[in-house]
C-alpha cells in the first residue's frame, strides 16, 4: 500500500484513508478462492466496517452482507446488496429490527434463543410471511485469541449450547411461520493459524451427524461465520489474507452433505489491510522516563489498542530520521488513550505525518464521538488526484 504524501499535506487530520486498489484486489481474491469450491458463499460482515462507500465496492464485488442489527440491514441494502443474500445474526434482536428484516425479505435470521424465535413467529404471523432461520449453535470451541473476542465458548452470550439444540429445534419444528434451513456457527476474530476452524470442522460433523441419526434431519444450509485473521505486524508483506489456505481448510476437514451450501461471514479480512487512519503529531512531549508524540488522533478514533491490546504498526510517512523511542498516544482524557508504548519509529517532529496501520476493520465503525470529538472522516484512494 502506497501512501499519497503530498496529497495528505492538505487534509485534516484525523482522517482513515482507505486504498480502494486494495480493497478490489482482497474481494477479487475472495471470491476467486471460494470459488474454487461449488456451494461456498461469502457475506461480507457489515460490522467491520459499514462506510457507505466501502458498502457499495462490496456490493459490486457481488457478495452478500452479514448483519448484527437492524441498522446494519438497512445500511446493506441502501449500498444495492440484495436482500437475498443478507444474514441478520445477534443475541438482542428487537421486534422493530425483526419487523424490518422481515419486511425487507432478508434471506435468513441467525436465531440465538428461544424467545426470540417466539417474536420472529409472532412477527411473521402478523405479516403472512414465513421467515427462513438458522440456528446459532454455539460449538464451545475456544478460539486462541484475545478473550474479548472469543464468540464460541459455552460462557459467551452467543448461540444456543450444544445440550440445547434439539429442544430448540422442536420449538421451530412447531411454529408456522418459521422454516428451519441451517446451523451458524462463529468461534471469534482474528484466528490466523487453522486449528481453531479445524476444530470448528470437527464439532460440525459430530452435530451434523447426530442430527442425521437422531433425526434424519439433513439442512441445507451451514454457516461457520467469520473470523479469518490479518497480520497486523506486517501489513505490507501480507496484504492480503491466505483465503486460499482459509477456504481448503473448510473443503478438507468439513464434511458437507450433498447439496449442502457453505456460507461464510468475513468482516476483519476482508477491510483491515486497506485501511489507515492518518494522523499528526500535535506535539512531541518529553517526560521524566518516556518520550510521548501526542498526536490528533485519540481511541475514539481508533478503540481497539484501548480495548483488546491491540497491536497496530506506527509509520511516520515524513520522518527519514533515525529511530526514536515513543509511547504514541491521543489527546483524549484517559489513561488508556495509548496506540502503542516503547515503540521504535523514526524521530518525530511536531507537524508530522503519521499512519496507524491495518485500521479498515472495527475502526471508523467503532469510533464514538468522546471529549466532544468530531467523528474521523474517511479518504478514499479514489477521491484523491494522484
Ligand atoms: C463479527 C462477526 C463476524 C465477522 O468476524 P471477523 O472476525 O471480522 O471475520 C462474522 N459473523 C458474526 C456472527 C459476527 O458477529
Amino acid at each position: 500500500m502506497q501512501f499519497p504524501v503530498e496529497a495528505f499535506a492538505s487534509i485534516e487530520t484525523p482522517f482513515y484513508y482507505y486504498d480502494v486498489e486494495l480493497l478490489k484486489a482482497t474481494l477479487d481474491a475472495v471470491k476467486r478462492e471460494a470459488a474454487k469450491y461449488d456451494g461456498f458463499h461469502v457475506h461480507y460482515a457489515v460490522k467491520a466496517n459499514y462506510n457507505p462507500r466501502l458498502l457499495e465496492i462490496v456490493n459490486a464485488a457481488g457478495i452478500g452482507a452479514d448483519c448484527v442489527s437492524g441498522g446494519e440491514v438497512r445500511a446493506a441494502i441502501s449500498a444495492g446488496i440484495p436482500a437475498g443474500k443478507v444474514v441478520f445474526a445477534g443475541v438482542g434482536k428487537t421486534d422493530k429490527e425483526i419487523a424490518y428484516a422481515l419486511d425487507s425479505g432478508i434471506f435468513c435470521f441467525n436465531v440465538e434463543s428461544v424467545p426470540e424465535i417466539e417474536a420472529i413467529e409472532r412477527l411473521a404471523a402478523e405479516r403472512g410471511a414465513v421467515a427462513q432461520v438458522a440456528v446459532r449453535v454455539n460449538p464451545n470451541v475456544g478460539a486462541h485469541t484475545h478473550a474479548n473476542i472469543t464468540t464460541g465458548l459455552a460462557e459467551n452470550k452467543f448461540g444456543v449450547n450444544y445440550e440445547q439444540l434439539d429442544g430448540v429445534i422442536d420449538v421451530i419444528e412447531s411454529m408456522p411461520h418459521i422454516k428451519l434451513i441451517g446451523l451458524h456457527f462463529h468461534i471469534g476474530s482474528q484466528l490466523l493459524v487453522m486449528d481453531d476452524f479445524i476444530a470448528l470442522c470437527c464439532r460440525i460433523n459430530e452435530l451434523q451427524e447426530l442430527l442425521h441419526e437422531t433425526r434424519g434431519m439433513v439442512l441445507p444450509h451451514i454457516n461457520v461465520g467469520g473470523g479469518l485473521g490479518v497480520r497486523y505486524d506486517a501489513p505490507d508483506k501480507y496484504p492480503i489474507p491466505d483465503f486460499d489456505l482459509y477456504f481448503a481448510t473448510y473443503a478438507n476437514n468439513l464434511k458437507l452433505y450433498p447439496g449442502q451450501q457453505l456460507h461464510f461471514e468475513l468482516g476483519r479480512s476482508i477491510v483491515a489491510q486497506c485501511g489507515a487512519l492518518i494522523t499528526r503529531a500535535t506535539y512531541i512531549k518529553n517526560g521524566t522516563c518516556k518520550q510521548f508524540v501526542v498526536v490528533d488522533a485519540g481511541m475514539n478514533d481508533l478503540i481497539r489498542p484501548a480495548l483488546y491490546d491491540a497491536y497496530h504498526r506506527i509509520e511516520n510517512l515524513v520522518s527519514c530520521e533515525p529511530d526514536g523511542v515513543y509511547d504514541v498516544v491521543g489527546p483524549v482524557c484517559e489513561s488508556s488513550d495509548v496506540f502503542c508504548k516503547d515503540r521504535r519509529i523514526p524521530a518525530t517532529k511536531r507537524g508530522d505525518i503519521l499512519a496507524i496501520r491495518t485500521a479498515g476493520a472495527y475502526g471508523e465503525a467503532m469510533a464514538f464521538g468522546y471529549n466532544c470529538r468530531e467523528l474521523p472522516k474517511a479518504v478514499l484512494s479514489t477521491d484523491l488526484n494522484m
